[in-house]
């Protein structure tokens, strides 16, 4: 019972722990959306943060666009442990159709936006100077060192996470590594949750926008939102 409560899922009603209400956005004091839950001590890809379980809220009135606004239009609410979990309803209708989805859980390779940031013995092998435009021409030598990292699995280590990921590492869709730090140990935060334009939610951020959620490893309280459109 308690694992179907936590099971992974995008839209529908969230579990949330007995007594908890209805999250209010901290912009426009409005009911927040319920966009996803994780059960992330199931479904989370390696390298798992301390929390078991996470529950994913937004503001489409508030909107807040990622590097702008780190405070107020969302919402992430983590557990360790839920005691006594329950179904949060919510008005008559969920405002996203219910849809879960089957993780798979392998290893997770950041693409060539983020290697240099959270891959860098992978990076240093890219002969010449890390990170210089030279270097995009050397993607063979990272394929190659790829393939030895996940036994022969990736071919295209960079094209790994370019769907909805559970954590790993974020493909950015656009642009540069935008990785929030955390404000308290001012590291780089982990990713949580990639949303891109995807059929397990009706949930849009722009008109083919990306988003990307992160939290701190040690300071679970931390969390960052960004977002990307292509
Ligand atoms: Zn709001
Ligand atoms: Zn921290």
């Amino acid at each position: 019972m308690t694992q179907e409560l936590v099971a992974t899922r995008f839209g529908g009603f969230p579990t949330a722990e007995e007594g908890e209400t209805w999250p209010l956005c901290d912009g426009c004091a409005d009911d927040l959306t319920f966009v996803a839950q994780v059960d992330h001590s199931r479904d989370g890809l390696h390298d798992r943060l301390p929390i078991s379980f996470f529950t994913f809220f937004y503001c489409w009135k508030c909107h807040p666009w990622g590097r702008r606004r780190e405070l107020g239009g969302w919402l992430v609410r983590s557990y360790t442990a839920l005691r006594h979990p329950k179904v949060l309803v919510h008005g008559t209708e969920p405002d996203f159709e219910e849809c879960h989805a089957v993780p798979r859980l392998e290893k997770s390779l950041p693409d060539a936006v983020g290697m240099c940031l959270h891959c860098p013995e992978l990076w240093d092998l890219v002969p010449g100077d890390s990170g210089s435009p030279e270097a995009w021409a050397n993607w063979r030598v990272v394929d190659r060192a790829a393939l030895g990292l996940t036994q022969g699995r990736a071919r295209a280590p960079h094209m790994r996470n370019v769907a909805v990921a559970l954590g790993g590492y974020p493909h950015w869709a656009n642009g540069g590594d935008e990785t929030p730090v955390c404000t308290q140990c001012i590291l780089p935060m982990e990713l949580l949750l990639q949303i891109p334009p995807s059929e397990l939610t009706d949930a849009m951020w722009g008109d083919v926008g990306t988003l990307y959620l992160f939290m701190c490893r040690v300071h679970t309280q931390q969390t960052g939102l960004r977002i990307q459109c292509t």
